[in-house]
């Protein structure tokens, strides 16, 4: 469904390099000749017309707690791009812009009918419109983000009708919450289809249906049997599953996500990255349909072992120093959870993300970048760095090593000396490089570990007779970070 490709674009880099990885992995020579974008919407989008009198009304059929609540709706944002449009499905003989409270409906009382043309200033050719009721939940347990209190059993009914006429009725499940999503398919209204036409009214329905109709789409496809891939990593964030509701929650239905594997397993994923808990319950259940899914995870490892400068809030002089005092002792910390974790996992092979769009550890300071030209600690550890490469403080014109620092080259007022200066020009250079480097050592222990554990690994299955011991059976761990070419 489109929130799921949409929400590649939100989750920054770490997708964009896996769908990359993908392509790699798969068929695609860039040696080809034919380099046209093939990922282009093909959908006429803007030619289709939302008619006027096109509109939805809903009910709730069941919400467990029984209690009024007002039924909301909202599209757009939280990783589909652009902003969150919301509003209520107001309550009969209420006006539209009260605020929610005031458009509270009992279980069985429909709302008022809301035009679609008035949901959204622009549509996409197929319009996810998602509608929650009931209680959102919160957060109970913050290690692991499981959430309680919210309402349960949740089903919604929708009419939609084309002036006076009934065109389609149907419900849609929030077994785990009162958030459901809806597909209005706007893009079939061209050349004269209206919504009354069965074109239409086919693929009006919810994202369950929506989600099983594709996943059969594709495993009709003649080459459905093909062999998959099993030597890449082939990871999707399979999203939009959530209790209650909330940021990024679209459905509450397992059952949408069981399709969407369907779908993903079609398209040759077999690895997960931030999946719903449930997914990690069924790895780690083992069995046939965790063998499809176990070839690799994308997860979350240690940051940067370092505090962040906060003005009023954390103004340690140390903050984002990567050779502060408790750096050390940290990061041996943080590499002993981050080890822990990664071999925890019910998986073949896991790869840990450090630093999404990682930058530099000295923006955490209080000088950002000029926090190398200022530091006593990184001045010195520039000196030693320069030294262990075997350079001498002649080279860069100076008498000894207290002439030798990092230039703030980032720095737009300067008049930028090195361009003019031999031995500046050479420290500017090597700052730009030790930049590069004090962000990468603040990984250099944990990259050290996770090659140890695969040492490890690789010695219990060299030593034969317990392929099935418990260092055998361990994940292949890496660590990563990912870097975008402006930072
Ligand atoms: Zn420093």
């Amino acid at each position: 469904m489109s929130y799921r490709n949409d929400k590649i674009r939100g989750v920054g880099l770490a997708t964009v390099l896996a769908s990359l990885l993908l392509c790699l992995s798969a068929t695609c020579s860039f040696a080809q000749q034919d380099r046209e974008q093939i990922d282009i919407p093909i959908l006429r989008s803007q030619s289709f017309r939302v008619p006027e009198n096109l509109t939805v009304c809903v009910r709730l059929k069941n919400i467990a707690p029984e209690e009024p609540t007002p039924i909301q709706w909202r599209h757009g944002g939280e990783g589909q791009g652009g902003e969150v449009v919301r509003g209520v499905f107001p309550k009969v003989g209420v006006p539209a812009d009260a605020p929610p409270e005031a458009h509270t409906l009992t279980v069985g009382r429909w709302s008022a009918p809301v035009s679609l043309v008035s949901m959204a200033k622009r549509f996409s050719g197929k319009f996810f419109l998602t509608i929650t009721a009931g209680n959102p939940g919160k957060t109970v347990d913050r290690t692991t983000g499981r959430r309680g209190g919210y309402s349960t059993d949740v089903v919604f009914e929708f009419e939609f009708r084309s002036g006076d006429e009934m065109i389609k009725k149907f419900t849609a499940k929030g077994p785990d919450g009162g958030t459901a999503t809806i597909v209005i398919p706007v893009y079939r209204l061209v050349e004269g289809v209206e919504p009354n036409s069965p074109r239409f009214i086919e693929e009006l329905t919810d994202v369950l249906g929506y989600a099983q109709r594709r996943a059969e789409g594709l495993e009709n496809l003649s080459w459905a049997s093909w062999p998959l891939p099993r030597k890449y990593d082939v990871i999707n964030n399979v999203g939009g599953y959530g209790t209650g509701y909330g940021y990024g929650i679209r459905t509450t239905d397992r059952a949408v996500t069981g399709a969407e594997l369907r779908s993903l397993r079609q398209l040759g994923v077999n690895g997960f990255r931030d999946g719903p808990d449930f997914i990690l319950e069924m790895l780690r259940e083992g069995g046939p349909e965790a063998e499809k899914w176990n070839r690799g995870m994308i997860t979350h490892v240690m940051g940067f072992p370092v505090d962040k400068y906060r003005a009023g809030r954390n103004e340690d002089p140390q903050a984002g120093c990567p050779f502060g005092e408790d750096v050390p002792a940290r990061t041996q910390q943080l590499v002993t959870e981050s080890l822990e974790d990664v071999l925890s996992l019910p998986v073949k092979e896991v790869w840990g993300l450090t630093v999404d769009e990682i930058g530099t550890v000295i923006d955490g300071s209080r000088e950002k970048k000029a926090h190398l030209s200022v530091c006593p600690r990184c001045i010195r550890g520039f000196q030693e760095w320069l030294k262990r490469k075997g350079l001498k403080p002649f080279d860069f014109g100076a008498s000894d090593w207290s002439g030798v620092r990092p230039l703030n080259v980032w720095d737009s007022e300067s008049d930028r000396p090195w361009l003019r200066d031999r031995g500046l020009a050479l420290a500017a250079y090597y700052t730009l490089d030790f930049n590069n480097h004090i962000t990468a050592m603040m990984f250099t222990d944990l990259k050290e570990a996770f090659a140890r554990a695969n040492e490890g690994k690789r010695a219990a299955i060299a030593r034969g007779g317990d392929q099935d011991g418990p260092e055998a059976r361990r994940p292949w761990v890496y660590s990563y970070a990912l870097r975008g070419n402006t930072s």
